[in-house]
């Protein structure tokens, strides 16, 4: 079994739409393929009508959270997307970002970059708005050769010359929304420290006590010392250990299935979760 827990479409900041995304998974090999966009549910409805045989989909989400400062993901799997707390904090957080970016297009504008609005929305289309977009006017634009090349301090890293904040999810509250809403949790990526500042282990100590169901360690963003020290820290805690791709598209060179999480990881990811249950492919449309 090839279960790829970590995936983005059209419908945040990746490139493959929600059934192009299915269809890559399936010839990738995988048996199991969760999506996980950016603070919104959006591309389930076309990545399950399009879902082919012998591919199951885990509905999911990447919830944008910050703890003292930091910013931080949060995978969330299988929880009822209609529940109300947690969707109205889905909306607040995917709806604060078109004010966010177009911040970031203004900051840009005063550096001297002639990025509009316009283009950053043709880019992110209907999908979450988020700085892989305005990276990806930047390399049109001729600022930057790539959209990795975008994420610095001179541009968009956090705290970066055009960085904007946008609200983010106490992730205490993002584990107590997610579990009311029947779902599962998991620290995604929680020691990627080229993306910026991480939140310390004592933290993620408090939340495991808080009922954190995971962390991610196998990702493009450990090392191979920083996945063997999160892989203690998880038995320590208790805590399930999952891995994933985190694909983008052609926005990031990671490939689909390049990271998997165990079989017997994911069967506990299934049992724990009441919200949702994961979606068989029937043939897709
Ligand atoms: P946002 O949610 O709008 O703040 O943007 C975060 C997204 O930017 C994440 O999905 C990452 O995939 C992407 N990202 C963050 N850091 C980097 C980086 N150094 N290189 C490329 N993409 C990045
Ligand atoms: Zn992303
Ligand atoms: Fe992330
Ligand atoms: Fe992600």
């Amino acid at each position: 079994m090839r279960i790829d827990l970590h995936c983005h479409s059209t419908a945040s900041d990746g490139t493959d739409t929600p059934a192009e995304l299915v269809r890559h998974a399936s010839a990738a090999g995988l048996d199991v393929v969760a999506l996980t966009d950016h603070d919104t549910t959006r591309g389930h409805a076309e990545a399950i009508a399009a879902l082919p045989a012998g591919l199951t989909l885990v509905t999911g989400a990447e919830l944008s959270c910050r703890l003292g400062g930091v910013s931080m993901h949060m995978l969330a799997y299988l929880f009822d997307p209609e529940e109300p707390a947690l969707l109205a904090e889905r909306e607040l957080v995917r709806d604060d970002r078109v004010p966010r970016a177009k911040g970031m297009v203004a900051k840009l504008n005063e550096l001297g970059v002639p990025v509009t609005w316009e283009q950053v929305a043709r880019i992110a289309g209907d999908g979450s708005v988020g700085r892989p977009h305005v990276a990806t006017a930047l390399v049109e634009l001729g600022v930057v050769p790539t959209v990795g090349d975008a994420f610095t301090e001179e541009w968009l890293a956090d705290g970066g010359r055009a960085y904007v904040a946008k609200h983010e999810t106490d992730p205490f509250e993002a584990i107590r929304l997610v579990k009311g809403a029947g779902g599962v949790t998991v620290f995604a990526h929680p020691a990627a420290s080229k993306r910026g500042r991480t939140v310390p282990e004592s933290a993620i100590a408090e939340l495991a006590a808080a009922g954190l169901d995971g962390i991610e360690v196998d990702h493009l963003d450990h090392d191979a010392d920083t996945r063997a020290h999160l892989r203690g820290l998880a038995a320590d805690l208790g805590l399930l250990v999952t891995g994933s791709s985190d694909y983008h598209g052609s926005r990031k060179t990671v490939a689909l299935g390049e990271y998997t999480t165990d079989p017997e990881v994911y069967g506990e990811i299934t049992r724990r979760a009441t919200g949702a249950f994961p979606v068989p492919g029937t043939g897709g449309s």
